[in-house]
């Protein structure tokens, strides 16, 4: 046995970029550069309080800033079983694997069922950290299961945009989740349930191109990024410079591709002031569709696609 003993632990090395203060306690607005306080923002909703810039938030927090309080979340479990076998920088199983280490989530988007101002609604709220928000097999399946469980218990749909648009991991099968995911709001177009599209920062590609676009009230946040291809690539397809703001909100509001935009702190107001408006005009539809034999024609007549348009014009099976 020893008679001398080291009983002091050495001292720890100092971590590399120590720094007293603790990470993410304050953040730069991008757009006014202003340092605001992590926590005044929470406030706030993520609006700096300064310029009104809207920060991405995810998918879980704005379930929170929308509905009332618990949702019960559907299909969390579905997974994407990689069928194309893909492999860019590295496989594709790979990076889902790492993917949902980081994010806890199996799949870029949450499907829920809660309350909006008392109001029982079926609401997806896509995740731009999940690959960009992409839009593979799962999240087109968990948006038209969304959608065709409120056809189901007679609710209406919410759908928060956030996304890349098509995931090309999953090729082909990918773009499918368009015509899928559109053809299941054609089914709730007949149903007259409300669909409401809410469009964020950024929502491109097959998303914009397919359920972003069809709501029967598309709205948008502020300065939100919106389009189809990239701008680069318009530019060399077309040869012309792009007007100023091209692909932001308020452009689109100006050119009639959107309904109204409404910043993040009056989002859950505004929706549940359509839903009330909305539903109420459904269901009295009904009403008169049951009581009297005639097709009074509605005040305002929901805006769908033009293809759709057609589509619901042939007989229903
Ligand atoms: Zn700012």
């Amino acid at each position: 046995m020893a008679w001398f003993k080291k009983v002091r632990k050495p001292i720890e090395p100092r971590a590399k970029n120590a720094s007293r203060v603790p990470e993410g306690l304050w953040v730069k607005c991008p757009s006014c550069a202003e340092i605001i306080y992590n926590k005044d923002l929470v406030g706030t909703l993520n609006v700096c309080p300064k310029c009104g810039h809207h920060f991405r938030i995810s998918a879980s927090e704005r379930l929170r800033m929308l509905f009332d309080g618990p949702w019960q979340e559907f299909d969390a479990g579905l997974r994407s079983t990689d069928p194309l076998k893909f492999t860019d920088t590295k496989p594709y199983r790979r990076r889902l694997e790492a993917t949902v280490a980081a994010t806890g989530m199996n799949d870029a988007v949450i499907c829920a069922i809660g309350t909006v101002d008392g109001m029982e609604t079926s609401m997806a709220a896509m995740e731009y950290s999940f690959i960009g928000g992409s839009m593979g097999v799962v999240v087109g399946e968990k948006i038209t299961r969304a959608i065709e469980r409120a056809i189901e218990r007679r609710i209406p749909v919410v759908v928060v945009s956030c996304s890349g648009g098509a995931r090309m991991m999953e090729g082909a099968l990918s773009l499918m989740q368009m015509a899928k995911v559109s053809a299941a709001l054609a089914r709730l177009d007949r149903t007259n349930l409300p669909y409401i599209s809410v469009l964020t920062d950024p929502t491109t590609g097959g998303v914009t191109a397919s359920f972003a676009m069809l709501g029967d009230v598309n709205i948008a946040e502020p300065k939100a990024l919106i389009g189809f291809a990239g701008p680069r690539v318009i530019e060399q397809a077309i040869r012309q410079k792009l007007p100023e703001g091209f692909q932001r909100s308020e452009f689109l509001l100006d050119h009639g591709m959107l309904d109204m935009i409404v910043d993040r702190r009056e989002m859950k107001a505004t929706i549940a002031r359509i839903l009330r408006f909305g539903g109420r005009g459904a269901r009295a539809a009904e009403r008169r569709r049951a009581t009297a034999d005639i097709h009074a024609p509605a005040a305002v007549e929901p805006r769908s696609h033009p293809a759709e348009r057609e589509a619901s014009s042939q007989p229903v099976e």
